[in-house]
């Protein structure tokens, strides 16, 4: 018998992207374990998403439940204003030691959103602090996101963001085409960056700064840019005085097969953000690290405070979680990891590029992609993906996955088994059915 009301929650309960009239179907989770999702009936699905890319250790994690339980116990929340505490101050430690030299600064949220604000905001005041106080726009390339809130909006992609939706009320930001170079092949990345040096030219004295995803454009498209981009773009702020911030938040701690994604071009960012997998995934948090430099300019501004603070700011809580995911991070067993699923998504997945409807398909890290030739629906595919024991959520055009880093070969066989299959059945349906396939929002 089912404990889950699936009535009321279709009735009241509102799930990411939806409309309360005419609900997405859900799946009912009892419980999970290391890759799977154990449902109400019994039936275990392999987890394809990690949660939204954040349960990179899987679920049931020893070492972070036991860390939790202990916090749990001492202190599992304390007001941040006038008051620190130990799990506070060891992950902050632990970023700071991971990430690169210039980031010593760290401002805990709660959401990834809110450390993208934090990071906009932190921009906006450090020009202030140095006389400069007309920069306040964001420049930013399309195909990206970085979260829901309205200023987070307001740098997602602006065709298939909510710009439409919030034209009124959203900030005018500064959008550069997203760069056309693919992982591998760097041929059109001087073409790119005179895109981006020109629209620098004519809007520098009104950027504060400029916000992307580093290497791997992940809500947007699953897209992945070759390094030297990055690398360009970095020279280009520098030259034309406006900050970098870089969203690790979907790449950070090892997705990419670096332990963030910067170091595949070799650049430190001013400000940088993190966030899903900080804590594997067992409870929310993020943070917005930034460098001397920029934490004297804000310092030095009119306010002279940096005006932010959550009411669980730094939740000692959710901090012991990414103390102890970040422990697991670097026992640095997700090197071998990743690198072992990279290869074989790129053997499994290969196959698929001869379907018809198979537009590109594309590995980095622990993420493989197969991108179809139209929209897709989400509703409709996922029964399928049921079917064959998976749990894999597509958007727009991708089917993709992004498992846990701890997934066994024969895990990741049937995910990208099931994902190859439902492309195959995609190039198969004639052209009247495939109207059903396209996606409704
Ligand atoms: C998910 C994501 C965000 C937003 O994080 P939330 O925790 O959902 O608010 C921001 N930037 C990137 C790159 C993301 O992938």
């Amino acid at each position: 018998m089912s404990k889950i009301d699936y009535l009321f929650d279709q009735q009241h309960i509102w799930h990411p992207y939806t409309s309360m009239k005419h609900p997405f179907p859900v799946t009912g989770v009892q419980s999970a374990q290391e890759c799977e999702l154990i449902l109400e009936n019994g039936q275990r699905l392999i987890d394809g998403t990690s949660s939204w890319w954040s349960c990179v250790h899987g679920y049931g994690n020893e070492h972070i439940i036991s860390t939790m339980k202990q916090q749990l116990e001492t202190l599992p929340h304390v007001m941040f204003g006038g008051i620190t505490h130990e799990p506070a101050v060891s992950l902050a430690k632990q970023l700071v030691e991971m990430t690169c030299e210039p980031l010593t600064k760290v401002f805990f949220a709660d959401s990834g959103s809110i450390a993208v604000e934090v990071s906009l905001k932190m921009a906006i005041q450090y020009w202030q602090g140095r006389g400069k106080p007309n920069k306040q726009q964001i420049a930013t390339i399309k195909h990206g996101y970085h979260g829901d809130t309205f200023a987070a909006m307001s740098v997602c992609d602006p065709d298939n963001g909510m710009h439409t939706m919030f034209d009124a009320i959203l900030p005018k930001q500064v959008f550069t085409p997203s760069p056309t170079s693919s992982f591998d092949d760097n041929t059109n990345v001087t073409s790119d960056l005179a895109k981006l040096r020109s629209s620098f030219e004519e809007h520098h004295q009104s950027l504060a700064a400029m916000i992307l995803e580093p290497i791997h454009q992940a809500a947007g498209g699953m897209y992945f840019y070759h390094p030297d981009y990055l690398a360009g773009v970095r020279k280009l702020c520098d030259e034309f005085e406006i900050l970098l911030i870089i969203d690790e938040i979907a790449t950070g701690f090892g997705r990419t097969g670096k332990l963030f994604a910067y170091e595949h071009a070799n650049v430190t960012p001013d400000l940088l953000c993190v966030g899903k997998a900080l804590t594997g995934g067992y409870i929310s948090l993020s943070a917005t690290m930034c460098t001397d430099e920029v934490a004297a300019g804000i310092s030095d501004s009119p306010a002279g405070v940096f005006m932010h603070g959550p009411t669980f700011m730094a939740n000692p809580l959710a901090c012991s979680a990414a103390n102890a995911s970040l422990e697991l991070i670097n026992s640095n067993e997700w090197q071998d990891q990743v690198a072992s699923i990279e290869t074989q998504l790129k053997e499994e997945l290969a196959e698929a590029k001869q379907f018809s409807a198979v537009k590109d398909v594309r590995v980095l890290g622990a993420t493989g992609v197969i991108e179809i030739n139209r929209s897709l629906s989400a509703a409709i595919l996922q029964p399928h993906f049921l079917e064959l024991g998976v749990w894999i959520r597509v958007f727009g055009s991708v089917i993709y996955i992004m498992p846990p880093y701890i997934i066994s070969k024969s895990q990741l066989t049937k995910l990208t088994t099931a994902m190859k299959q439902v492309a195959k059945m995609l190039s198969e349906e004639n052209i009247t059915s495939t109207q059903h396939f396209l996606s409704h929002g």
